[in-house]
């Protein structure tokens, strides 16, 4: 009988941790709190549990007083917000609890992190800015800021243009444009300035814009172009008006994203120009921001923004480097065919596109005038002549105003020495 009874006592103490261990969590919940030094006005704890959360808390700077707990009810993930905006700058340090959802024995994590709380936006002084600029066109801006930042650009609309900044980190100094497509009433560049907690400043940059009209264009696509062009650019069959199209705008579309994603990925070094730019020999067959429609047998097929000047000259003629720079692209291109990418510093750069031959490779430094290439035909280019376009940034500006030095002196140039003075 006795026997009897340890043996039955054995099978409910094997039964029972068969079922404690079946049933318990080993599982210790998992915190996350965010791996930054600052912050302005709340940290979010992530926790989670794969059985489900129960009670999650938060204590600051140890003070048990301050401790705040809620219950997660079971979920699997809980975001906890922490509002620190009541407390004074400085260091904080912060500690959260998470339990999980087992009744009989609740598995606890605890996590603790020091942030330095920044409530205060960054101080930014606008030294000085260009007065005046035109739809299309560029202007320059020097802000100072008596603290290092991480985060300083121009913003305009949807557009973003970078600075370059002082070894310092303390005055910036940024070329942005007025992109064409910019209505009058939408354009109001501002200086964005971020700091490491996420504190933002905007100061409104006075600019004043003037409107101006672009030109309109019909394009008679030949037959012979379309066919011609299919064998050189895709390698697709189809009727000529969908080859045609597929040229004009995915390759389009694709060759832009190219030089833009290569302008955005130059070098940002200082502005390295000395002087007006210079505009290669030839007529002017097309100018920048032109509005084509695209005309097959008469059929209005296309409408395209032309984002160059085009300059036609001899046949295979030399091509030379606007100013000085370094080569940060040289190769074949969709549309733009075999093109070459300057970077000339201060986020400018000048594309050289269609050529026949390219003289350079990458990272090579040019100076003004050196002869980089010749001209040609080849990707969109029905003749021969040389696309030129310049960007501040990824955005294509007009062209012309860097050929003017007054125009380069009184507006870009003038601001750079403000900055560069006070360097
Ligand atoms: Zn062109």
């Amino acid at each position: 009988m006795k026997r009897m009874l340890l043996f039955f006592l054995l099978i409910v103490l094997v039964a029972g941790g068969a079922f404690i261990s079946i049933t318990r969590d080993w599982q210790t919940p998992e915190i996350k709190l965010p791996d930054t030094k600052y912050v302005n006005h709340e940290v979010i704890a992530m926790t989670s549990d794969n059985r489900g959360l129960g009670e999650i808390c938060y204590y600051l700077d140890g003070k048990s007083e301050s401790k705040s707990c809620v219950h997660a009810g079971g979920a699997a993930v809980y975001e906890l917000k922490v509002d620190l905006s009541s407390l004074a700058d400085g260091e904080h340090e912060m500690c959260i609890t998470a339990a999980d959802e087992n009744q009989m024995f609740p598995n606890k994590a605890n996590l603790c992190r020091a942030y330095t709380l920044d409530k205060v936006p960054p101080k930014a002084v606008l030294e000085a800015a260009t007065r005046y600029m035109q739809r299309g066109g560029a202007a320059a801006v020097f802000v100072s800021t008596p603290e290092r930042e991480t985060d300083i650009q121009v913003i305009v609309g949807d557009y973003q243009f970078p600075f370059i900044s002082n070894a310092e980190g303390t005055r910036h100094f940024a070329i942005f444009a007025h992109p064409h497509d910019i209505e009058m009433a939408a354009f109001k560049p501002v200086v964005q300035i971020k700091d490491l907690a996420g504190n933002t400043r905007r100061l409104l940059i006075g600019t004043i814009s003037k409107d101006r009209t672009f030109n309109k264009d019909n394009l008679n696509v030949p037959h012979s172009f379309i066919e011609s062009k299919a064998l050189e650019m895709l390698n697709k069959e189809g009727s000529d008006k969908e080859t045609f199209l597929e040229m004009n705008r995915n390759l389009r579309a694709a060759s832009q994203a190219k030089i833009r994603s290569a302008t955005s990925a130059a070098e940002a070094i200082a502005p390295m120009w000395q002087g007006v730019f210079y505009r290669n020999a030839g007529a002017p067959k097309a100018q920048y921001a032109d509005h084509r429609t695209y005309l097959l047998d008469n059929e209005k097929i296309d409408q395209q923004t032309h984002f160059g000047l085009d300059i036609a000259g001899l046949a295979t003629m030399p091509i030379r480097a606007a100013n000085d720079g370094v080569v940060t692209f040289a190769d074949y291109v969709g549309i733009y065919g075999n093109c070459i990418l300057i970077n000339h510093g201060g986020h400018v750069s000048t594309l050289y596109a269609h050529l026949s031959q390219i003289d350079v490779t990458p990272g090579t430094s040019v100076t003004k005038e050196q002869v980089i290439g010749r001209s040609g035909n080849t990707g969109m280019a029905g003749g021969d002549h040389l696309h030129y376009a310049t960007y501040v940034a990824d955005v294509p500006v007009e062209p012309t105003e860097w050929f003017d030095s007054f125009w380069l002196k009184s507006r870009i140039d003038a601001i750079y020495s403000d900055f560069k003075a006070t360097e």
